[in-house]
């Protein structure tokens, strides 16, 4: 036999079974997109690697040791985008979206890619929704950001995320503040794992990020960049901090918040899960530098990014249930007469009622082995076509997931019952 190939490590298949999960997520956040008036992007999947090298930072892990980079045939080095910003940062620029007056409100969805260590929650090849919005400055649109994830979160039956919100300051304020951690960490040198030495010198924020237990003490006594804060940055955060309260909206500031990517300033948040050690469901900020550092004209800006696979681990083992099922009605056909008539009429039936998920038996199949397949196709109904129902032009319809003595009806009758059964009881398709 030969040999398998099997997919990459960390990169994997959605199974039908499981895509009904995404599409339900992905039309919901759709709708909720479409109800804020955000209009949808799609970039590339692959862009240069200059791209993330300049935005998201060279000392950042991102670029550092996660992104896959290759080199084209042209020699020039390409790689998988490791998250979206950046890349619709420069479609807006290049598109002159962003030169244009007034606001821009964009969102986009798709995979990205970052070569970490796979494990629950952390895959090589994972899917983000992001929202990006140009040309205003805080903090209505960070609260507007802010309120519409967490609407996200009531359409999904969503509980328990909590809001966690930090300012970085503005980037001359944040330059002061590196000063004083370098000078800080300088004096506990010995007392720092070897990565937090290394960041020291290329990213000292990071070492704030620190999970090693050995390090925390020394980390609770650094310099606090909330001290440091400039008066406009304090300014907007309190003002954020009231809009939020106004709008009912729970959060708790977390001074330790900083985010793995160099480009935010200002507001960052995070919307974090109470189990696991891959919480963090949602993740973003300011980044009011960012377009003008990609050659763009100086527009202020906020975004957030959302990790599917995360969001898809909160969803309720019932509503995914609800989900699941492929079929509504699954056609029935005993003979090779009612097997040709049956396509036939299968696809009138589709004219008339076209939300209707109808499955008709191909191939062979006794009478209990097609029945049984319509049990497994989640359907409510079987429809029986068979030798007497085809000479009298009637089908037998038999209830899968009810208590109820089956019925043989005519098949003119049929599209006005499954709209009866079916059509007009479907509330929320997967
Ligand atoms: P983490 O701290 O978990 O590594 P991050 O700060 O690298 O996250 P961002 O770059 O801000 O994450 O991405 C936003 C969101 O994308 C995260 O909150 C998470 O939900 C999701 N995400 C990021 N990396 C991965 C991954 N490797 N696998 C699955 N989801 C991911
Ligand atoms: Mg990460």
């Amino acid at each position: 036999m030969a040999i398998m190939i099997k997919a990459i490590r960390g990169m994997h298949d959605v199974l039908p079974t499981e895509s009904a999960a995404w599409r339900y997520i992905e039309r919901t956040f759709r709708q909720l997109m479409d109800s804020y008036g955000y209009g949808e992007m799609r970039m590339p999947v692959v862009e240069k690697a200059a791209l993330f090298v300049r935005t998201v930072g060279e000392a950042t892990d991102i670029v550092e040791k996660e992104m896959y980079n290759f080199v084209d045939r042209n020699d020039e080095r390409l790689c998988l985008r490791p998250e979206g910003t950046a890349g619709c940062v420069r479609a807006g620029i290049e598109n002159g979206l962003l030169q244009r007056s007034g606001p821009q409100r964009v969102w986009y969805c798709g995979p990205m890619f970052r070569r970490e260590r796979p494990q629950k929650g952390r895959y090589r090849q994972f899917h983000q929704f992001g929202v990006e919005t140009f040309g205003m400055a805080g903090p209505e649109i960070d609260a507007e950001l802010l309120l519409l994830t967490a609407r996200l979160w009531k359409m999904l039956g969503i509980n328990g995320l909590e809001l966690q919100i930090n300012s970085l300051g503005t980037v001359a304020a944040r330059a002061r503040y590196r000063q004083q951690l370098v000078a800080y960490f300088n004096g506990y040198l010995e007392q720092l794992d070897s990565d937090s030495q290394r960041r020291l010198k290329t990213n000292p924020l990071r070492i704030l990020d620190s999970k090693n237990p050995s390090m925390q003490a020394v980390i609770d006594g650094a310099p606090k960049l909330c001290d440091c804060l400039d008066d406009e940055s304090e300014k907007d955060f309190s003002r954020l901090c009231a809009l939020l309260d106004a709008a009912g909206v729970a959060y708790s500031v977390n001074p330790r918040l900083v985010r793995g990517l160099d480009y935010y300033e200002k507001l960052v948040f995070d919307w974090v899960g109470t189990i696991g050690a891959q919480s963090t469901v949602c993740a973003g900020g300011r980044y009011d530098g960012l377009v003008s550092q990609l050659g763009g004209p100086v527009t202020p800006a906020a975004g957030f990014a959302l990790g599917i696979e995360r969001l898809l681990a909160l969803l309720d083992e019932e509503k995914l249930a609800a989900l699941k099922p492929v079929s509504d009605a699954y056609l029935v056909l005993a003979g090779e007469a009612a097997r040709e008539h049956g396509l036939v009429l299968a696809e009138s039936v589709r004219d008339t009622l076209p939300e209707l998920r109808l499955r008709v038996n191909c191939g062979d199949g006794s009478f209990k082995s097609q029945l049984k397949r319509a049990d497994r196709s989640g359907a409510s109904l079987a429809l029986i076509l068979g030798e007497d129902e085809l000479a009298e032009a009637r089908i037998t319809v038999k209830y899968l997931r009810q208590e109820r003595q089956q019925q043989t009806i005519p098949q003119t009758a049929l599209t006005a019952l499954l709209r009866e059964e079916i059509c007009n009881h479907v509330q929320e398709r997967g």
